[in-house]
């Protein structure tokens, strides 16, 4: 199988960020992939870091150059997994990470079937709620339309090979980082 794929998917606000900047801690020779996104940084993000924050039209020509391994539309923005760094590490052995919404997994799973597929939980939808109302950096908008795709992705919880429940954030990132370094 090409190495060590794993995909890191699930709804808006339950903690993704927060989760693989533990498990970076913990593993820190795991390669998480840097996505492009038109969105605009948050406060705090820096390009290159984060994301790559691109415009439509530079993010229309990775689509039409193929250099996108998956992409998807989210909450009105574009994100997308840039190919060949992600290549690049997995010709080389790296245990790779993509933390990426549910229909970029979709992609993946139909190019990459062997990747690993893991579904991080919210311990309940109230608490996935009050933390996307508490967020605080997104408009009243943004947070219905991610709340409106956060029940979306969580059911479809039952397509992924496992599923980790953010109770705690340093458990959750050491459950993710186990499957992340497994060797099966
Ligand atoms: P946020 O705007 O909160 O950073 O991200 C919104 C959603 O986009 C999250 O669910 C995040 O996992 C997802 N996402 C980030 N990068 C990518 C990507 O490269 N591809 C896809 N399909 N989703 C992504």
């Amino acid at each position: 199988m090409p190495a060590r794929l794993t995909v890191l998917s699930g709804p808006s606000g339950v903690g993704k960020g927060t989760v693989v900047a533990a498990l970076r801690r913990l593993v820190p020779h795991v390669w998480v992939s840097v996505s492009a996104t038109t969105r605009a940084p948050r406060p705090g993000e820096r390009d290159g870091r984060e994301y790559r924050f691109v415009d439509h039209d530079a993010f229309a020509q990775m689509i039409a150059d193929d250099a996108l391994l998956e992409w998807a539309e989210f909450a009105g923005n574009r994100y997308g997994t840039p190919r060949t760094p992600v290549q690049k590490h997995l010709s080389v052995d790296d245990p790779t990470l993509l933390e990426i919404e549910l229909e970029g997994a979709r992609q993946v799973r139909a190019s990459m079937p062997d990747a690993r597929f893991v579904f991080l939980a919210p311990p309940s939808v109230e608490e996935l709620v009050d933390r996307l109302h508490g967020r605080g950096t997104e408009s009243a908008e943004a947070v219905a339309a991610r709340l409106a795709r956060a029940e979306v992705e969580m059911a479809a919880a039952s397509e992924f090979d496992h599923v980790v429940v953010n109770r705690d954030v340093e458990q959750a990132a050491l459950e993710v980082a186990a499957l992340v370094t497994a060797d099966d």
